[in-house]
């Protein structure tokens, strides 16, 4: 990538999407954010505006840094405005179909030497480019939530992406400041296809009374060191984003093992969607 003023493209202002726009906008870029839902978008640009006057009041970023970033962020509902990106970084629901027609569409509007990439959390790369006629400029660039300050991302090769399109878009990841790991494009790749299972292991202990939600993340947290216990990460991650994984993980590998947890499954048709919704397996209200 060139050193300045390239111009991102990014889709969803969701959790995730939100926070790749603010990691783009801080790291130099020019940025198009855009979500189809015009409330999304603009909980997505107050959430950022709010994001960066919490980083400048932390001292962790210059008053002019943060102004230079909003300025060159810009919030659009005109999908048109993608024509002139670069890279175009796809963050909307974990939807193989939904995707597909995003992925069409914008290979009929943006320029011809835009990369597409796709922040998905386990659908195939390989399918997702094969809604394009740009397949070797199709790239899984995944990223971990909250995207502004966890230190991976995954990037994941399809059957057809190219080594100039891969080495372009891990030059990327490391400006935004982040170490890469690749992974073969496998459902899950390599994150979600360890992470998930526990999680709805967790969703099992939890359903069939091994014990409460708090002993259940107490015992991971302080039994195996990680920072967040599993049902409490899951919230955070957002429930239907999980149980999408977790059916990708089942269709594609064929193994009853990754059925999702009908409890799991159960607070998904209940809206329980998590942190996002104020309410999923923790009661956030
Ligand atoms: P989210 O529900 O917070 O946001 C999704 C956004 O996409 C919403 O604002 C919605 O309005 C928008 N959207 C839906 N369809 C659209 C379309 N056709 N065009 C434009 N906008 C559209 O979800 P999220 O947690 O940000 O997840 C987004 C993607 O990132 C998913 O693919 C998910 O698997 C992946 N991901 C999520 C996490 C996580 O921890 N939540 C981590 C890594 C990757």
């Amino acid at each position: 990538m060139r050193e300045t003023r390239e111009t991102i493209g990014v889709i969803g202002g969701g959790q995730m999407g939100s926070g790749i726009a603010q990691l783009a906008a801080v790291s130099g870029f020019d940025v198009w954010l855009h979500d189809s839902d015009s409330g999304a978008l603009q909980r997505a640009s107050e959430g950022i505006g709010a994001a960066l006057r919490k980083l400048v009041s932390k001292g962790k970023l210059s008053e002019l840094a943060s102004t230079d970033a909003l300025n060159r962020l810009r919030c659009t509902s005109d999908l048109e405005d993608f024509r002139h990106a670069d890279v175009i970084i796809e963050a909307i629901i974990e939807s193989e179909d939904v995707k597909k027609k995003l992925f069409s569409d914008l290979d009929k509007l943006v320029k011809p030497s835009a990369i597409l990439a796709s922040n998905t959390s386990s659908i195939s790369i390989t399918r997702l480019a094969s809604a394009t006629r740009r397949p070797a400029q199709v790239i899984g660039m995944h990223f971990m939530n909250p995207p502004p300050v966890m230190k991976l991302i995954e990037i994941v090769r399809g059957a057809d992406t190219s080594e100039v399109v891969f080495s372009k878009i891990k030059a990327l990841a490391e400006r935004f400041g982040k170490t890469v790991i690749c992974s073969n494009d496998y459902p899950g790749f390599i994150v979600n296809r360890i992470l998930m299972p526990m999680i709805n292991e967790a969703f099992h202990a939890l359903y069939t009374g091994v014990a409460t939600k708090e002993d259940i993340d107490t015992g991971m947290k302080l039994g195996t060191n990680h920072p967040m216990g599993p049902l409490e990460l899951a919230d955070f991650i957002g429930l239907d984003v999980c149980l999408s994984i977790m059916k990708v993980l089942l269709q594609g590998l064929g193994d009853s093992r990754y059925s999702p947890c009908p409890l799991l499954v159960q607070y998904v048709d209940a809206g329980r969607l998590g942190r996002k919704k104020g309410i999923g397996v923790y009661s956030y209200k």
